[in-house]
């Protein structure tokens, strides 16, 4: 479980620390990077993404930015 560089091909683009996770990007903590990908895994390590936020603020955040941007 290590970084081969692949995730850099689905590097996501900076939006906002708090937005991302609302738009669908998911981090992986093996390459420590924000990647836009469909699957629950890194496609450069395999290790399991994230795709919400840990603390209790950010997930607060995650859902009313998602019910936000529903609206748009
Ligand atoms: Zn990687
Ligand atoms: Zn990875």
């Amino acid at each position: 479980m290590t970084c081969k560089g692949i995730c850099h091909h689905y590097k996501a683009t900076w939006i906002s620390q708090t937005l991302r996770y609302a738009n669908g990007q998911k981090k992986c903590v093996i390459c420590d990077v924000f990647v836009k990908y469909e699957g629950r895994f890194c496609p450069c390590c395999g290790r399991r993404l994230r795709n919400k936020p840990r603390t209790s603020k950010g997930k607060q955040m995650f859902v009313e930015q998602k019910m936000g941007l529903r609206k748009v």
